[in-house]
C-alpha cells in the first residue's frame, strides 16, 4: 500500500515523542527499540492482539480513556523509559519467555496474549503509559485534540475508515 501524508503525520507524532527523547517511525507494526530509544508506529492493527492489549491496559488504568492508537503509542515509549530498570539477564529471560508462549500458545492469540502482557517488560510499559496519562492530563489532550486531527486527514488521504 502507498501510503499518502505519512511524512506529516509522522512529524506530528514525533513532536510529541520527542518530549520524551524518543524517535517515532512509520513501521509495519507497533514496536520499541527500547536501547536506541525507536519506535515504530502504523495505524494498520492486529485486531485479536489489540483486543487483548487494550482490554489489559483498560482494566489496570479504567481512569484512562485513550484510543487503541494512543495507548499502544504510549505503551511504546513506556518501553523507552523503563528500559533502564532491566539487566541484561531480565532482557534474557523476556526473551526467553516470549519465545515460550509462542511455541505453547501458537495461533492462539488471546490466551498468548493474555500471558504476554504479565511478562516484565510489558507489564512495566503498561504501567509507564498509564500512571504518565493519569498524571499529566493537560499534554495528553493537548496532543490527543492534534492526534485526532492529523489521524482523521491521514486516514481520509488514504481511504481508511478512522
Ligand atoms: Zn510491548
Amino acid at each position: 500500500m502507498k501510503v499518502k501524508g505519512m511524512k506529516k503525520f509522522e512529524k506530528i507524532i514525533n513532536e510529541f515523542t520527542q518530549t520524551f527523547g524518543v524517535t517515532a517511525y512509520w513501521n509495519p507494526a507497533f514496536e520499541a527499540l527500547p536501547a536506541q530509544k525507536i519506535i515504530g508506529f502504523t495505524v494498520v492493527v492486529d485486531e485479536d492482539m489489540n483486543e487483548v492489549f487494550l482490554n489489559d491496559a483498560e482494566v489496570r488504568f479504567p481512569e484512562v480513556h485513550a484510543s487503541l492508537f494512543l495507548w499502544l503509542l504510549m505503551h511504546e515509549i513506556g518501553h523507552c523509559m523503563t528500559d533502564h530498570l532491566w539487566t541484561p539477564d531480565d532482557e534474557t529471560y523476556f526473551k526467553r519467555a516470549k519465545r515460550h508462549l509462542d511455541k505453547t500458545f501458537g495461533g492462539d492469540v488471546i490466551r498468548k496474549n493474555n500471558w504476554y502482557h504479565k511478562i516484565g517488560d510489558e507489564y512495566m510499559a503498561t504501567k509507564w503509559a498509564g500512571e504518565y496519562m493519569i498524571a499529566h492530563p493537560k499534554k495528553m489532550a493537548k496532543f490527543n485534540k492534534k492526534l485526532n486531527e492529523a489521524m482523521r486527514v491521514f486516514c481520509k488521504k488514504n481511504g481508511i475508515a478512522p
